[in-house]
Formats: structure tokens, C-alpha cells, sequence
């Protein structure tokens, strides 16, 4: 392939990839966009292996198809609820890839020839490369880890831990300065020391990021992974790499912000490690007592109800009860009430996951509200049903500086004449804080699996 033709050819992809990106941002338009995501990167890879100077084609067919497979078994096998996890483990790739294609530029004849400000600039995109890099993985392996709960996910906030980044950094930024003054492969020392160094200011910043701020770690992570894959085009000389990196990098950091701002949190706090959001004082002690209801109970109370607000959460998509919760929507509906949903801007494990399940089960959409646009509603609210939601639904992070999570919004349910909180058993939500809601005295617990409890309700209801 000629270099005209494969620079048609990248020019074109950085066009599907933007038109990927702009249809991402609806829920009708989203599966187009991931069709123009995929012809861009077909196209993308192909006028890569076969372009000039290129060798080893087979070899590298061998490897994608190889890869291919494995990804379609892992992506044909991931529960919806685990997805984050596989995000999280897909970044960490981009990351170390950013760091192997660092040293192995560094190492490379070709770049070890270029001389004055070009051999400069080059030294510092591997240094840069390979810095952002190890961030990427191993602060990636830690946010698996969270999410897939192999490590707890309350922060790990020690005395002096800033300190000791930018400590860490200072010495990156020197080690950076003797890298380019090395001689020949001599800075290879200085690389080692800064790879392990970043490294573990990855495990340290994520290990710093509480339950309650995952889902900014998540897409910050997105656009780390962005940033490092435009280093590693840079190093390669990958014009296509680059625009790709910085799409993703870019959108990564927008979609961080808009999260910041949905939960009422700093975006530098949360990239730096949680900085100044230590939580404040003793926690507040919970009062109150917790009561339950059974099956039968709660159906009594849906079938006097007006107006009932549903509340989804985690707990729904893990017992997948959409389908039977949109059944007894229908019945509630043609049984004259008022009936809508509530969604949190972080509910379940990540953005948007209970606008895609309820839209699986059919819900339509104008009965889907934002958490702004019906938190005013709640004191007019009969019911509320929280189903398989938590910090959610947590007042502390209104009423109590000395929670994790306070300054998050959440639906303010308990301003409502009844709620029913339902879930299994009393443990916290991802947060790892305790839920003062449950012990208000307009509160009711229906315990069991949500899927379970709201076929029983269905029955009730309809018997
Ligand atoms: P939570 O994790 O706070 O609570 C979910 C609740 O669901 C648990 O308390 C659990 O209680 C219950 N549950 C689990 N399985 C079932 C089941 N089968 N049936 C009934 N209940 C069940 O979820 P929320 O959605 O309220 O909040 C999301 C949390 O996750 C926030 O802290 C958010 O910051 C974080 N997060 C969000 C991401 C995002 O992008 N949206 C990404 C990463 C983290 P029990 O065990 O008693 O049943």
C-alpha cells in the first residue's frame, strides 16, 4: 500500500472514530456509533499491516485473529454488571502496550541515529510515554481489582501520601533530565527507575480513590489509556495513533468532568487521590430502628397508592430483574397510578447502566426521569421502591461530613411518605458506608433477591 493511499485511509478512520464518538452520546444513535467504531478500526488496522516497511504480515494476522477470539469469548461471556471490570483490564493493555513500544523505540537502531533537537523530542515522548504508561496499568489493575472486589474498595488514605507523590514526581522529573543527557542506551537505568517509580504512583492514586468516586476513576482511567496511546503513535511515528489516543484521551477527561460535576466533586481531588476530600470528624450515629415488611404488605401498600417512584440500583441489574419490575409497572399503570423511575448519574457500576437495562426491557423513556428532574416530586410521592439501590439513596451524603460520600447528590427518597428499601440483607452499599435511610421511620425493608421479590409483588398485584 502506498503511503497516499494509507494516509486516505487514516484520514478516513479518524472520521469514523469522530462520527463514532458524536453518535455515542444518545441512546438511539449509540449502536450506530459502535458500528462506525468498528469500520474505522478494520480500517485502521488493515492500512497499518500492510503499509510500507511493514514486515512479518502473517505473523501479525496470526496474532490479531488469535486475539480477536479471545476478545469475542471474553466479550460473549461478561455479565453487563462485570463490564466495568473488563474495561478496567482493557486499559491496563493500552498502558503496558505504551510502555513496551517505549522501551522498544528507545531501543531501537533507527531512533538511536537521530540527532540534536530530534533525538531530544524523541527521548521525551519514550520518557513521557512510558510515565503515562505504567500509570495507566498498574492504576488500572488496582481499579479491576476494586470492581471486581478482589481489593476492598474503602480508600487507602495514609498521613503524608501527597507529599510523598510529588516527592515521587520530583524525582521522575530528575531522572527524566539525566535520561536525556545519557549517552547511547546508557539512560536505560533511568527508565527501569522511573517505570517502577510511576508504577506505583498508579496503585497509589487509585488505592487513594473510595467505593463512592470509582465511576470518575473509570473513565479517567478511559482517557489515560487515550493519552497514553497517543505517546506510544508519537513514538512510532503513527499519525493515526495519535488522533486516536487524543479522541479517546480527550473524551475520557470531558466525561470525567461531567461526572465530577454530577456528583458534586472536584475532578483534580479525585485524579490526584482523593486531595482535601478527607473525610471530616466522627461519623454521625445512626438512630432510629429498622423495620421490614413482607410481600403481601408492600403490594397492599402499591395498590393504594397514587404515585410510586421506582429507584434502580445495582441490585437490579445483579438479579436482572428489569423485566418482571417493567411488568409490574404495566399493572400499576393500567391500574390508573402514577408510575416513574429515578436514575442516579452513578447507579450500578457504570454511566448510563440503568438507562441501558431498563431500555432492554422496553421501558420507555418518558417515564425515566433524572434524578433532578424528579427529586422536587418526592414529597408528593406515595411510595418509592428502592430495588437493589444504596449509597444512592444515602442521606449521610447530605447530612454528614464524616461519610465518604458526602457532597454526592442522591435522590431524597426518604422525603417521600413511604419507602421500601429492597435487598437481601442489610450490608453497605459499594462504598463500603452504612445507610441511615434504612432506619427512618417512614422506611420499610422487603428483604430477598429483587427479581424474586417483585415476581411475588406482580402476583400479589395481580391476584
Ligand atoms: P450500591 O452498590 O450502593 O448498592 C447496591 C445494593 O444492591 C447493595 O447494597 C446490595 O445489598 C443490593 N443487591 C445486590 N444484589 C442484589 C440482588 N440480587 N437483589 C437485591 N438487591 C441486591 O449500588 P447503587 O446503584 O446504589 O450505587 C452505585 C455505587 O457504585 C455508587 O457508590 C457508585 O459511585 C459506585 N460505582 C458506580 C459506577 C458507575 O459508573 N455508575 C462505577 C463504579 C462504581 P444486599 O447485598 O443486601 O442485597
Amino acid at each position: 500500500m502506498t503511503i497516499g493511499i494509507q494516509t486516505a485511509a487514516y484520514l478516513f478512520a479518524s472520521i469514523l472514530f469522530i462520527l463514532s464518538l458524536g453518535s455515542l452520546s444518545s441512546q438511539e444513535s449509540a449502536k450506530r456509533g459502535v458500528f462506525y467504531g468498528i469500520i474505522g478500526m478494520a480500517i485502521a488496522i488493515l492500512a497499518t499491516v500492510l503499509g510500507e516497511g511493514v514486515a512479518g504480515q502473517v505473523y501479525i494476522i496470526a496474532a490479531i485473529a488469535i486475539a480477536s477470539v479471545i476478545g469475542l469469548m471474553l466479550a460473549r461471556k461478561v455479565e453487563m454488571t462485570s463490564m466495568p471490570q473488563l474495561v478496567a483490564i482493557l486499559h491496563s493493555f493500552v498502558g503496558l502496550a505504551a510502555v513496551l513500544v517505549g522501551f522498544g523505540s528507545y531501543l531501537d537502531p533507527k531512533t538511536q541515529s537521530l540527532q540534536g533537537a530530534a533525538h531530544t523530542i524523541h527521548l521525551v515522548e519514550v520518557y513521557i510515554g512510558i510515565f503515562i504508561g505504567a500509570i495507566t496499568f498498574t492504576g488500572s489493575i488496582i481499579a479491576w481489582g476494586k470492581l471486581e472486589g478482589k481489593i476492598g474498595s474503602k480508600a487507602l488514605l495514609y498521613p503524608g501520601r501527597h507529599a510523598v507523590n510529588v516527592a515521587l514526581l520530583l524525582v521522575c522529573v530528575v531522572l527524566g533530565v539525566l535520561f536525556a543527557m545519557a549517552h547511547g542506551t546508557d539512560g536505560l537505568i533511568h527508565l527501569y527507575i522511573m517505570t517502577a517509580i510511576s508504577s506505583f504512583i498508579g496503585v497509589m492514586l487509585v488505592m487513594a480513590i473510595g467505593g463512592g468516586d470509582m465511576p470518575v476513576v473509570v473513565s479517567m482511567l478511559n482517557s489515560y489509556s487515550g493519552w497514553a496511546a497517543s505517546a506510544a503513535g508519537f513514538m512510532l511515528g503513527n499519525d493515526l495513533l495519535i488522533v486516536t489516543g487524543a479522541l479517546v484521551g480527550s473524551s475520557g477527561a470531558i466525561l470525567s468532568i461531567h461526572m465530577c460535576h454530577a456528583m458534586n466533586r472536584s475532578f483534580f481531588s479525585v485524579i490526584l487521590g482523593g486531595f482535601g476530600n478527607a473525610p471530616k470528624g466522627e461519623a454521625k450515629a445512626i438512630e432510629g430502628e429498622v423495620t421490614a415488611l413482607n410481600h403481601e404488605e408492600v403490594s397492599a401498600l402499591l395498590k393504594e397508592a397514587k404515585s410510586v417512584v421506582i429507584v434502580p440500583g445495582y441490585g437490579m441489574a445483579v438479579a436482572k430483574a428489569q423485566y418482571p419490575i417493567y411488568d409490574m409497572v404495566q399493572t400499576l399503570r393500567k391500574a390508573g397510578k402514577n408510575v416513574r423511575f429515578a436514575i442516579h448519574p452513578v447507579a450500578g457500576r457504570l454511566p448510563g447502566h440503568m438507562n441501558v437495562l431498563l431500555a432492554e426491557a422496553n421501558v420507555p423513556y418518558d417515564i425515566v426521569l433524572e434524578m433532578d428532574e424528579i427529586n422536587e416530586d418526592m414529597p408528593s410521592t406515595d411510595v418509592v421502591m428502592v430495588i437493589g439501590a444504596n449509597d444512592v439513596v444515602n442521606p449521610s451524603a447530605q447530612d454528614d461530613p464524616a461519610s465518604s460520600i458526602y457532597g454526592m447528590p442522591v435522590i431524597e427518597v426518604w422525603k417521600a411518605e413511604k419507602v421500601i428499601i429492597m435487598k437481601r440483607s442489610m450490608s453497605a452499599g459499594y462504598s463500603g458506608e452504612d445507610n441511615p435511610l434504612f432506619y427512618k421511620p417512614n422506611s420499610e425493608m422487603l428483604y430477598g433477591d429483587a427479581k424474586v421479590s417483585v415476581e411475588k409483588l406482580l402476583g400479589f398485584l395481580k391476584s
